[in-house]
């Protein structure tokens, strides 16, 4: 009796909290997405071939029933360990619209930015701090959970003319549109391989808006190292890393930026000072230390 009177006790506790969280879910500015949106798998995808996307799935968008909503609101995700940012969602409503013009963005540093120019870029800077839910969308400016390092070409060509397409029928119709977009990333890749963009039109269910696509984060004429952001022109060779100052161990196999302690208190016979990259020494053999994060 008593052990069946604890798990109804339980039972009750546990509804209780989902009660709970329902309601502060729902306190936060109406509904929201009812689950975390599955990554696409980057091999699933088809190498960039000319065109700057392809579509996924037929095209279909894969929202639920359940994230149907006429009530406008944006969520975004927080950054991860490295700085990258998630999926960003939003129920575009005219009411989210910018009325006010646009801000500097310039002092937001997206994971894996670079500031390099060439000249068959248009415009000249291979990246752009890319807008996930795009400014004219919901007017999210300088919010560093909504912008990536992307290359001018999938700004341009890729993102835009979706963008173009859901806020002009946003304005046309006063309807709603689903829209959800994920940086994809391979790995710890700093720089996205690409976004997936999903958008449904909400009151007509579809009719006006429907898409789903893998927008690819390539520039044509340039070479991308998306770990790290680092590009080159197509057809030359990769730049050599930049040379650092290290002190190395030969004895324990670590290697140290010169000012840390381990540096300093090194035997001497076993110090040796060095100047190359990072890689350099990790393909000899050794370790950075893990005090001073070399
Ligand atoms: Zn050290």
């Amino acid at each position: 009796m008593k052990k069946r009177n604890r798990a109804l006790l339980s039972l009750v506790l546990l509804l209780a909290l989902l009660a709970g969280l329902w309601y502060l879910r729902s306190a936060q500015g109406g509904p929201q997405p009812v689950r975390p949106p599955a990554a696409v798998d980057l091999e699933s995808i088809p190498p960039f071939s000319g065109e700057p996307y392809v579509a996924l799935a037929d095209n279909v968008p894969s929202f639920l029933p359940g994230e149907m909503t006429t009530s406008s609101y944006e969520v975004y995700s927080p950054l991860d360990g490295l700085g990258r940012c998630g999926a960003a969602s939003a129920c575009v409503g005219v009411d989210l619209m910018p009325t006010e013009e646009r801000e500097s963005i310039g002092q937001v540093k997206p994971s894996g930015w670079q500031t390099v120019k060439y000249d068959c870029v248009d415009g000249k800077y291979l990246y752009n701090r890319c807008h996930l839910i795009g400014f004219q969308l919901t007017g999210e400016n300088a919010n560093k959970q909504n912008l990536i390092t992307g290359t001018r070409y999938m700004n341009v060509d890729g993102m835009l003319p979706f963008e173009n397409m859901v806020a002009d029928y946003v304005k046309e119709t006063e309807n709603h549109v689903l829209y959800r977009v994920i940086p994809v990333y391979s790995g710890d890749d700093l720089v996205a391989g690409g976004v997936q963009i999903e958008a449904l039109s909400v009151e007509d269910k579809g009719q006006g808006v429907s898409f789903n696509v893998y927008v690819y984060n390539v520039q044509p004429g340039v070479e991308i190292d998306y770990a790290t952001g680092e590009s080159w022109l197509e057809g030359e060779s990769r730049p050599e890393a930049p040379e650092t100052a290290y002190v190395l161990n030969t004895s324990s196999k670590k290697f140290h930026l010169p000012a840390c302690s381990g540096a300093s208190s090194m035997k001497k016979e076993n110090r040796e000072e060095y100047s190359g990259s990072r890689e350099s020494l990790i393909e000899q053999g050794y370790k950075p230390c893990g005090t001073c994060n070399p």
